[in-house]
């Protein structure tokens, strides 16, 4: 049996940490003292895009490299901070020449590359509220995305406009400029569109910062529709400072770190961790424009000498099914830390780190409401694998139960209920866009209600047990579907597990467990009944599966979240509900 606590090192850690977890400077932390470090505009009023760029390019971090652009043909871009501000001050002059006015809507469907960030730092610059989209999806999905966000403006490649959005532009009346790049570097001519690259070469690279503030809306981003129809949550510029500060703690960003987040720029976590943190802390950002391919991956690590990694559950579990022989071929010595967001991290996957990179993963929680981290492993505290970690500094978590009639209860430590978060903090979000009711029914009193399960162990670490939609009522028991899961995903055929509660007149429901297999096994009738052998022998009669099916795969939003609520509706003969941001529908 592995230890249920990493503990760490000091001489490990190799640097000390931002964030000491001590009592002491938990007490000693306050967001005003941390707000000193933001600069402010020069006239006044807050901006995103000013802080994560130009007070480095304005200061001694001009030349500093902020992003290392990796093309998918091999080719390397390094950008500072100087040249991104100017480029990004294009942006946003460009923007006002076409007459784009302050709080108006930009969405930015692209790939990773350079031209994202222009859009997206100089979208924020011109005063624009930034809608990022993610670039597979389908003209239906960006058609909805476009209309409810009343988008007025697109930035966006020449190859995804005539492949999705040429056939929808006329449903959307509000939308008035594209802007169109190729990723090729010919300039495009589509009619009705704005060649980026002739704009940009022409528009002043001085700007005049809109004058934004903490409270103005800043970015729309839509929630992965894991649950349901996906909901398009608002941001403001204030969280300039749970990102900054997010970064400092929880991803430990030092001065001279070069920072590789995975996530697609299409999801909530490529913009506040992919984007804006590593730049508010004025560190070097690695972006690979390319998709996931292990062994890219590993040659990433160690070539471009990455030492923070924010990565996402889906992407470690392709890693260890493609072998740790393929990660063993490269060496890691300037990796010094690894976090994970998204889903639930597996004890598996921690261990898994630590065995074959040589450090665990840290797994941290948020959601696109909340904006930035809020519960993390952190670099000095202990890891106890399968577990979120801790509350960050400034903010105070709860695990609580809301009564129909609106009652309030704070629970004790080790009973299960809602993972709750006391309001304010900065960067939370604003609105749901067009669901007022909804936004309220997010909170009770001074807390906010996440819709996720969990529970505080007396150390005061956290454990998801489920998104309160997937737990499941069998016998008077609770079933975290995460506890089921990672016991199948113990087993070494096991690439995948999902498991659901299955409506019983005896119990209520009943566990049923869907797994995909690993490269060199098949399923089998054996295979079958040794599996639910082994979670019987793992979890107890009470909590195990009673059935268990074979797929090739399992149902994942884009964003690599499992939708057990399909799997459900297939069960049940079920509607299947929104599935616009599935991965490859069939
Ligand atoms: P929707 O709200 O549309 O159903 P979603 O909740 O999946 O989609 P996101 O905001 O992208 O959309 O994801 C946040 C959710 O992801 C959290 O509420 C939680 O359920 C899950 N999640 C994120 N990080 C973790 C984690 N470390 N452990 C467990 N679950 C996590
Ligand atoms: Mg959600």
């Amino acid at each position: 049996m592995r230890p249920k606590l990493i503990d760490k090192l000091p001489a490990s850690l190799r640097v000390t940490p931002n964030w000491p977890d001590s009592a002491e400077a938990r007490a000693a932390f306050s967001w005003a003292a941390e707000a000193e470090n933001l600069h402010g505009l020069p006239a006044g009023g807050l901006n995103l895009a000013y802080e994560a760029v130009d007070r480095h390019a304005e200061g001694h971090r001009g030349a500093h490299v902020a992003l290392r652009l990796l093309g998918r043909d091999g080719n390397r871009r390094e950008v500072s901070y100087g040249e991104l501000s100017r480029l990004t001050s294009r942006f946003a002059n460009l923007l006002r020449g076409l007459g784009v006015q302050p709080g108006a809507r930009l969405f930015v469907l692209c790939n990773r590359g350079l031209e994202l960030y222009l859009g997206v730092l100089g979208g924020l610059k011109a005063g624009c509220v930034v809608s990022p989209l993610f670039s597979a999806f389908g003209p239906e999905p960006l058609a909805t995305r476009l209309r409810l966000g009343e988008g007025s403006v697109l930035l966006t490649s020449a190859a995804l406009y005539r492949r999705k959005v040429a056939a929808i532009r006329e449903q959307l009346p509000l939308l008035e400029h594209v802007l169109l790049y190729d990723e090729d570097g010919a300039a495009p001519e589509v009619p009705g569109t704005h060649d980026l690259q002739r704009l940009l070469a022409a528009a002043s690279d001085a700007c005049v910062v809109a004058p934004t503030g903490r409270d103005s809306p800043s970015l729309l981003h839509f929630t992965s529709g894991t649950t349901g129809t996906p909901k398009g949550a608002l941001h403001v510029h204030g969280a300039a400072l749970l990102h900054y500060v997010t970064g400092k703690y929880a991803l430990d960003l030092h001065p001279e770190d070069i920072f590789w987040c995975t996530a697609d720029p299409g999801w909530v976590t490529g913009t506040s961790y992919g984007i804006l943190a590593p730049l508010l802390l004025g560190v070097t950002s690695v972006v690979d424009c390319a998709d996931f391919d292990a062994e890219r991956w590993y040659a990433i690590l160690e070539r471009e000498q990455v030492s923070v990694w924010y990565t996402a559950p889906t992407a470690i579990r392709l890693l260890m099914k493609a072998g740790a022989e393929l990660a063993h071929g490269h060496r890691y010595p300037h990796l010094r830390f690894i976090a994970s967001v998204g889903e639930p991290l597996n004890p598996e996957a921690v261990w898994w780190g630590q065995e074959v990179l040589g450090l665990p993963i840290h797994d941290n929680w948020w959601q696109t409401e909340t904006g930035g981290i809020m519960l993390a492993n952190t670099l000095a505290l202990p890891i106890k694998p399968g577990s979120m970690g801790k509350p960050l500094p400034g903010i105070e978590a709860a695990i609580v139960r809301h009564e129909a009639d609106g009652r309030l209860d704070i629970l004790a430590d080790e009973t299960l209920g809602e993972l709750a978060l006391r309001q304010p903090w900065p960067g939370m979000f604003r609105a749901y866009l067009g669901q007022d009711e909804r936004y309220r029914r997010c909170f009770a009193g001074d807390w906010y209600l996440s819709g996720d399960l969990a529970r505080r162990d007396s150390d005061g670490y956290y454990w998801f047990i489920g998104r309160s939609d997937d737990v499941i009522k069998s016998a008077g028991h609770l079933i975290g579907p995460f506890e089921v899961e990672s016991a199948l995903l113990e087993h070494p055929a096991v690439a995948e597990a999902a498991v659901i509660g299955k409506p019983d007149p005896l119990v209520g429901e009943t566990v049923k467990a869907f797994v995909s297999l690993k490269g060199d096994y098949r399923p089998s009738p054996a295979l079958h009944d040794e599996l639910l052998g082994h979670a019987r022998k793992r979890l107890g009669a009470a909590v195990a599966p009673k059935e268990l099916d074979f797929l090739p795969s399992l149902p994942r939003t884009r964003s690599g979240k499992l939708m057990r609520r399909l799997l459900k509706a297939h069960e049940l003969g079920l509607p299947e509900g929104d599935l616009s941001t599935l991965e490859n529908p069939t």
